[in-house]
Order: structure tokens, then C-alpha cells, then sequence
């Protein structure tokens, strides 16, 4: 069920909009802006029905601060208010409410306003989450990393932390197309995906499809040494997939990693460091595949093998 937020200083009001609402949506109320505020920064909600005049912040303000944090800018608001003037609807909506509902209002309408708001937003998340995801593997896609790949470096730069880039390829996955099809190396991708994935799920692990049968991994805050120490697990749970490969090349399919870590300073290039990931990465197919190789800022270089 959505969850929607009632902002209203009148408790009667507060009640008379959550007795229309509460059949089909998950309503909480707050009584101030305050309040609301951090309510609304749970992210739990889908849409915000909110009170203008309130004592202490109103409506508009309570509006124009979120409509100035990145996050919460998105989630919609309708303002519900007595003020049924022109000037106060066309500053309401041009501070970036979805709608607009005069007092007093009728409960069908209300429903019917809301229920086409909530549809917007569900419409509009899947949106962006199909827009961010890889079809096949369920995996953040490319467009997500590069988003994903700045902040991150951000963070470790303000925080001066450990940053790991590792780069993954799957080996002589073109034999593997050319010998089983398409069809089952897309089902190769997808099991990759799913045990790299599945083994970088902490809050500060990022692991995405890079492209093709390639995919990248960031990890924060881990250091050279667990970071590698991790990668080769994961690349060890690959090959323990045992997905017979063309016997010509090798048994099982596997993958080769390389990876970098270190503690960005400001000023320095993410992708130089992603370049010597992938220098990496060249190098453990060099060294014959299926391994991990890792280096730091020192140039320093561990193998696998
Ligand atoms: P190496 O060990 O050096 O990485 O050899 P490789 O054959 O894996 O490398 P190469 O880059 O020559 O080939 C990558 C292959 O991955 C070729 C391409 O057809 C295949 N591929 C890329 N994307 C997909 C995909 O979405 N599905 C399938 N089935 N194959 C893909
Ligand atoms: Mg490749
Ligand atoms: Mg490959």
C-alpha cells in the first residue's frame, strides 16, 4: 500500500482527509511542518497532502524546502488549503506543488486527485528505475554507474578513505557465444551478475554491468588488502558456478579481475584510476585468466597466482 503524509495543524481536518484516504492508502499525519519534515525524509512517501496555514513554518516554506533538497524534490505535494485566491494557487504551484485543493473540498474529488497523483509517481519511479537498471541481469546498468562513480569518489575524497574500482571480464565468453548460442551466454551474464552481485551488497559496495560481458565494482572504505582478498572470492565463487565452458579453452567459465585501490586525493581523476584498473584487468588475462590482479597508488602490483 503507498504511504501518503497528511501535514495539517487541524486535527479535524487531519482526520476528515485520513477517513477518505484510509481505505486504500497507508496514512500518517503530522501536525506541523516541523514535523512533517522529517517524516518526509524517511523517503517512505509517495505523495504529501499539506496544510498552508500552519503556526510556525507554513505550507510554502515547508514546500520550498523540499522542493530544494535533491531527494526530496520529488516526491509530489498537494497543497490543501482555504486560501481559494488566485495569487495564493499560482504561488503554490509555481513553488512546485502537483496540485492545488480549496477548502472546502468534497471527499470524491480529493480521492479521485490523489489516486491520480499516486498513479504519476508509481509511473514515474518504475521509470527511472527501468532507466537505471540492466534488462538482463537485474543489475545497476552503466547509466547508474556513471552517476553512482562520481559520488562515490566524492565521498572518499571528503571522507579520505580507501576507494577500490575494480574492473571484471568474463574469459573467452566469445568461444563461449560461438559454441553454445547467444541465448546461453546471455544466461552466463545473468549468473555472473547474480553471484558478483549477491557478494557486494554491503551499503558501501557498488556493482554494476558495465557493458557487454564486462563489470565494475566500487567499494568504499575496505582497504587494498580485504578488497582483494574479497575479489578473488568472488571470482573463486564464479568459477565454483561450474558452467562447463567450450573444453578447447577451459572447463568452467570464469572471470578475470583488476582492481585498484586508493585513498583519493582532491584533485586527482577518477578515471585515471579506472584506466589503471583496467591496465589491471589486461593484466590478469595476460597472466592466463581467472585470476585477480590488484594494484595502489604506489604502483605496487599483487597476483593471484
Ligand atoms: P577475453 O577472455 O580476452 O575477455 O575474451 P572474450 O572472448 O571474452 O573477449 P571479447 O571482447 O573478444 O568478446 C566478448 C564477447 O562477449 C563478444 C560478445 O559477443 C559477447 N557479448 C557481449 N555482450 C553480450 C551479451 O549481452 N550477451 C551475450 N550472449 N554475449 C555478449
Ligand atoms: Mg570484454
Ligand atoms: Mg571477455
Amino acid at each position: 500500500m503507498e504511504k501518503i503524509l497528511i501535514i495539517d495543524d487541524s486535527p479535524v481536518q487531519a482526520n476528515f482527509l485520513h477517513s477518505i484516504l484510509a481505505l486504500d492508502y497507508d496514512i500518517t499525519v503530522t501536525n506541523t511542518a516541523e514535523a512533517g519534515l522529517e517524516q518526509v525524509r524517511s523517503g517512505e512517501y509517495s505523495l504529501v497532502l499539506l496544510d498552508v496555514i500552519m503556526p510556525g513554518m507554513d505550507g510554502f516554506q515547508l514546500l520550498k524546502m523540499l522542493q530544494e533538497e535533491v531527494v526530496l524534490s520529488h516526491i509530489p505535494v498537494i497543497l490543501i488549503t482555504s486560501l481559494n485566491d488566485i495569487q495564493h494557487e499560482e504561488q503554490g504551484l509555481t513553488l512546485g506543488a502537483v496540485d492545488y485543493i480549496t477548502k472546502p473540498f468534497h471527499p470524491a474529488i480529493v480521492r479521485a486527485r490523489v489516486n491520480t497523483h499516486i498513479k504519476l509517481y508509481q509511473y514515474r519511479t518504475q521509470i527511472e528505475r527501468e532507466a537505471t537498471v540492466d534488462q538482463l541481469t537485474g543489475v545497476p546498468n552503466r547509466r547508474r554507474y556513471d552517476r553512482i562513480s562520481v559520488k562515490r569518489w566524492q565521498d572518499a575524497v571528503r571522507l579520505g578513505i580507501p576507494f577500490s574500482i575494480c574492473m571484471f571480464d568474463i574469459d573467452k565468453f566469445k568461444v563461449y557465444n560461438d559454441s553454445f548460442g547467444h541465448p546461453a551466454g546471455d544466461k552466463v551474464i545473468r549468473a555472473v551478475a547474480e553471484t558478483a552481485s549477491s557478494m557486494l551488497r554491503r551499503g558501501t559496495d557498488f556493482f554494476a554491468r558495465y557493458g557487454g560481458e564486462e563489470f565494475v565494482a566500487l567499494i568504499l572504505g575496505g582497504g587494498a588488502e580485504n578488497d582483494f582478498a574479497h575479489l578473488k572470492k568472488v571470482r573463486q565463487a564464479v568459477e565454483d558456478l561450474h558452467i562447463p565452458h567450450n573444453p578447447e579453452v577451459s572447463q568452467w567459465v570464469t572471470v578475470s579481475i583488476g582492481g585498484i585501490t586508493v585513498v583519493p586525493k582532491l584533485g586527482t581523476l577518477y578515471d585515471n584510476y579506472l584506466k589503471m584498473a583496467d591496465a589491471m584487468l589486461y593484466d590478469a588475462k595476460r597472466f592466463g585468466r581467472n585470476r585477480v590482479v590488484w594494484t595502489n597508488e604506489k604502483m605496487e602490483q599483487w597476483r593471484e597466482k
